[in-house]
């Protein structure tokens, strides 16, 4: 592994300078020390310890409108907008350095975006400030075993019980489950014709999805582990005449699904940013064994051929830095309005990563697939990037939905 991220400087404003602000300058500073930090001391398998270099190193604030206590600044909407262009470097800087730290920031801001967007008072003083300081870790509860990309066939019910809800229905697949404190849980609101007329919620049961916030230790919410192929706390939770309090509501009845899409629109972009990190990391990983390997008598890095891939590889990264710079400028600076360039950013960037790890295990031959490389490690981190927040395909279909409306 290499000491230094030498190819971080890619993240440096210096590369694309006109996308970003000059308030960006001294976080892009303290981003590269925390690398360092990360790179000498991160530990690559304990979600807890991962969890507190975010607190550690200040990243969180970074998830919350200055507003609301946070750091996130330069938002058309101060209230609720965080600052998408941070969250990019950040993660480009945590997917090169943690991947496993990266996710765990990721859905901290996840499981905190719903309740910056919509939460009451009392519930943005009861999380924000606790989450900003790492002192509680969020989760964010949308997919179920029958409801993935088609997030509004969910079957997790709300029921109004007196003056709270019951929950029933099952989450998978999780993130932070074993170490959130709690959960923002999408469910549908239900109960018979009168009481669903008393409490307005929309006829069509589709529009009915509602958010809430759960906490963990909740009776009737049981959370079970799931384990990957990588280090990420992931898991199910299990709802079972789960009665939370009337005040865990966030926002209306019948917003949860736009509060969802919402939020992941916001969190996607950073996506791609992490897919370049972790592209970064196999591109120095691979510059660097190629240089110090000999074959035929000089190193592969003389070889033309070796050297196409390298030329491939930055090619590709470069241009999906440009995505993802282009997308999080767009929403920082229009209000938000940049489904399509999101979708483009968090699209390319991943399936990108995908391919430059590869060719990075590629180079390393044999030794590329054994478990102490980074590259190996890499090859099972970057996977899951084009599955979540939204699959490769379901970003095609945003993009090919837009374009087909244009014209
Ligand atoms: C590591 C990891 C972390 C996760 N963390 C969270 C989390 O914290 N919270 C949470 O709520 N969820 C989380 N998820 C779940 C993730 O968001 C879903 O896996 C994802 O949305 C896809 O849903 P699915 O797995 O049910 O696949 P499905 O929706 O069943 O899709 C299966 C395949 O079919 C494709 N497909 C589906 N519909 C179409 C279509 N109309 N046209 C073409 N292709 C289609 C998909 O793209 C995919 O390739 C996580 C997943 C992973 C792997």
């Amino acid at each position: 592994m290499s000491a230094l991220p030498q190819r971080l400087s890619l993240t440096s404003l210096d590369t694309i300078p006109a996308l970003f602000d000059t308030h960006h300058r001294p976080l892009v500073e303290h981003l590269t020390g925390v690398a360092e930090t990360l790179l000498a001391e991160a530990s690559h398998d304990s979600a807890r310890v991962a969890a507190d270099m975010g607190a550690r190193h200040g990243l969180y604030p970074y998830l919350v409108p200055e507003k609301h206590g946070g750091a996130a600044v330069n938002a058309p909407d101060a209230a609720t907008h965080v600052d998408v262009r941070a969250l990019v470097l950040i993660r480009d800087v945590l997917g090169y350095a943690s991947p496993l730290a990266d996710a765990i920031f990721a859905v901290q801001g996840l499981g905190s975006y719903p309740i910056v967007l919509a939460g009451t008072d009392a519930q943005r003083e009861r999380y924000l400030p606790a989450v900003i300081r790492g002192e509680r870790i969020a989760g964010f509860g949308l997919t179920e075993p029958e409801a993935g990309s088609d997030v509004a066939s969910m079957r997790c019910e709300a029921r109004p019980d007196g003056d709270g809800w019951v929950l029933e229905g099952d989450k998978h697949f999780i993130s932070n489950v074993p170490i959130a404190h709690h959960h923002v849980v999408f469910a549908k609101v239900a109960g018979d014709e009168e009481t669903l007329r008393r409490i307005g919620a929309p006829e069509d049961p589709r529009r009915r999805i509602t958010a809430f916030v759960v906490e963990s230790d909740t009776p009737g919410l049981e959370q079970q582990s799931q384990q990957l192929s990588i280090h990420h706390p992931i898991g199910a939770l299990r709802f079972r005449g789960c009665r939370i309090p009337g005040d865990a509501r966030v926002g209306a009845i019948g917003q949860g699904f736009k509060l969802a899409m919402q939020t992941l629109d916001t969190f996607r972009i950073s996506v791609g940013a992490a897919a370049n990190g972790m592209a970064t990391a196999a591109l120095d990983d691979a510059i660097a064994f190629v240089k110090g390997r000999e074959q035929f008598g000089k190193p592969l890095s003389a070889q033309q051929m070796i050297q196409g891939y390298l030329a491939d590889m930055a090619t590709e990264l470069d241009a999906a830095r440009l995505l993802v710079a282009r997308a999080a400028h767009q929403k920082d600076t229009t209000g938000g309005r940049a489904s399509t360039e999101v979708a483009m950013a968090k699209m390319f960037a991943t399936e990108a990563a995908q391919r430059i790890v590869d060719k990075a295990v590629q180079l390393h031959g044999g030794r590329g697939v054994l478990t102490e490389t980074r590259v190996e490690n890499l090859y099972r981190d970057i996977r899951p990037l084009r599955i979540y927040e939204g699959t490769t395909e379901i970003q095609r279909i945003i993009i090919a939905r837009a374009l087909l409306e244009d014209r």
